[in-house]
């Protein structure tokens, strides 16, 4: 763990929609696999500009597109 302060709290990140380092604001990010855990997602995700590493986190909101046929 860094006692750095990133420079984007994870609410303005999911604001930004992500993607990018939290710290340093490069887009120059390598993303992992998608992990799911109960409702939550995570993938992890490094900076190459400043060695940062964070979990981008997903939650489940609901779901569209239901087709059902009786
Ligand atoms: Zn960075």
């Amino acid at each position: 763990m860094s006692a750095t302060s990133p420079t984007l709290t994870p609410e303005l990140y999911a604001q930004e929609r992500g993607l990018f380092c939290p710290v340093c604001e490069s887009n120059d990010i390598r993303t992992g696999t998608l992990e799911s855990f109960h409702q939550v997602v995570r993938q992890p995700c490094t900076c190459i500009s400043c060695q940062a590493t964070w979990n981008d986190t997903f939650v489940l909101t609901g779901y569209e597109n239901l087709e059902f046929t009786p």
